[in-house]
């Protein structure tokens, strides 16, 4: 009996460690040793057995890049081949999903008839939506697809624009329609938008990619364009999924991984982000910190998208939002001292943790960003409102005579006492380590901003301006920086 209500009491607490954890960064990652494994590793992620499969040239990505909506009409994964013969680790797929149809697209270069006859041979009916261009491809997989009000069109010769709509389209039932070389549409693709009744053409890229020739000539244009792909799939993330957690992410300079998971994507209404190997660039992580998203699904091997974006996109501190009040501003300078005057002091450094703080993924919301003065009132409401995880706000510190120096950071215990006081003892740690000042401690005291904020809010005071050696470290960017990275570091302790 005790030893049952043992067991009943670790699963309350590892349940409820579970749930905690389900609110940080988790990843998910969906690789393997080269694209046939990423696309099968999605199937067997998604589809436990599904009755048809969409299979794929593994190179020609012109045929597939309009399929996605198709697949995700036919709940089917989409498998990549070999032309001429059934990629072997493809074919034991097929068998495990039990499917009873397979969708080829592409015409007899990309996928040949000796593999027709293969899947004939396994009991398979076979269809093949081909075309003279994958122009007509996407017309013929449009015409598959059946009537819809809108329709996406995207290049036709450079695959990540279409992909980061993909998604989205497939949940709607919308058809991707391709542009040609020119980046003009063909008469036929013009002609199926005129038959149709639409109400909206989305274009996904910028006037590069799909033209304003082709802009103007399509019913009710909404483009989303941007200066890099990355800033498209952001624009497209931002616009169509910002109430998701979950986001896939892949590299966005290969297409193979982000098509055969695009369908996945649509099954689980994630976005697409495109990102690079190593790094994460700029638009997408606005787009992760302000959509809060903290559910990764990463498509691709360590090859594509590093182990150490993996870990980054794990972490704790991923969509948190994170409140930094620099003190003072405007008409009220704070303390001066040394020539030095305190808002400008208390602003640079805290543009400094801004900005290691949006590297790191969180979404921060500086209550100033220029030299202006919110009241007090205002920055705590500005907290209340964004809904802000945790609030810092930075000053420095000033006394009558040179003598007191050093660094302290306070806390109130009114509201998230426990959490407040660790987070300023990570701090303190840090900054004094880093500036090398005197340890004046954690103190606990009521200043209006740590006391109304219900968060887990600290205030601190850098160091005195009113002494010549604090002063010195307070004028330095190299100090500065020190602090702001002391901060952080303080910051990522307390999440970890
Ligand atoms: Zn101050």
């Amino acid at each position: 009996m005790k030893k049952n209500l043992t067991a009943c009491f670790f699963v309350l607490i590892l349940s409820l460690f579970v749930t905690l954890e389900a609110s940080a960064g988790s990843t998910t990652r969906l690789g393997g040793q080269d694209r046939f494994d990423v696309a099968i590793n999605v199937s067997k992620s998604g589809w436990p057995s599904a009755s048809t499969v969409v299979l794929a040239n593994w190179e020609a990505f012109g045929d597939a890049l309009a399929a996605t909506p198709l697949a995700y009409k036919y709940n089917a994964p989409m498998l990549l081949t070999k032309p001429g013969a059934l990629t072997p680790r493809t074919k034991e797929e097929i068998k495990r999903l039990r499917a009873k149809n397979v969708i080829i697209v592409g015409g007899t270069i990309s996928v040949s008839n000796t593999i027709v006859n293969e899947l004939k041979a396994m009991g398979i009916s076979v269809k093949r939506i081909a075309g003279n261009s994958r122009m007509e491809v996407a017309n013929n997989i449009s015409k598959e697809l059946g009537a819809s009000s809108k329709v996406v069109i995207a290049d036709g010769f450079n695959f990540p624009d279409a992909l980061s709509i993909a998604p989205y389209a497939a949940r709607n039932g919308y058809p991707i329609l391709l542009t040609n070389n020119k980046h003009n549409l063909e008469q036929s693709t013009q002609n199926l938008i005129n038959s149709r009744n639409i109400s909206q053409t989305i274009i996904s890229g910028g006037p590069l990619s799909v033209s304003d020739t082709v802009y103007k000539s399509v019913p009710n244009p909404r483009r989303f364009g941007g200066n890099s792909r990355y800033e498209v799939s952001a624009n497209i993330a931002n616009a169509y999924f910002s109430s998701r957690s979950n986001a896939f992410v892949t590299k966005g300079t290969i297409f193979a991984d982000a098509l055969t998971g695009s369908v996945l994507a649509a099954k689980r209404n994630a976005p697409i982000l495109l990102i690079e190997s190593n790094s994460i660039p700029k638009p997408i992580k606005s787009s992760i910190a302000n959509n809060e998203f903290t559910n990764f699904t990463i498509l691709g091997g360590p090859i594509s998208v590093s182990e150490s974006i993996n870990n980054m996109l794990k972490k704790k501190i991923v969509g948190q939002t994170i409140v930094i009040d620099p003190g003072h501003g405007g008409k009220d300078p704070g303390a001066s001292g040394n020539g030095l005057v305190e808002k400008e002091i208390v602003l640079d450094v805290s543009k400094r943790v801004n900005s290691k703080l949006f590297n790191s993924l969180a979404k921060v919301v500086m209550t100033r960003e220029s030299d202006t003065y919110p009241t007090l009132e205002a920055r705590v409401n500005q907290a209340e409102k964004s809904g802000a995880d945790m609030f810092v706000s930075i000053h420095v510190n000033s006394f009558t005579s040179g003598a007191a120096s050093g660094t302290e950071t306070w806390y109130d215990s009114t509201y998230a006492a426990a959490a407040s006081k660790e987070l300023a003892e990570e701090i303190q740690k840090e900054l004094v380590k880093a500036l090398g000042t005197n340890d004046r401690g954690v103190k606990e005291g009521g200043f209006y901003v740590v006391k109304h904020t219900k968060m887990p809010s600290v205030l601190v005071e850098l160091a005195f301006i009113s002494n010549s050696s604090d002063a010195d470290k307070l004028a330095s960017n190299t100090y500065r920086q020190k602090a702001a990275d002391a901060i952080y570091r303080g910051i990522m302790n307390y999440y970890n």
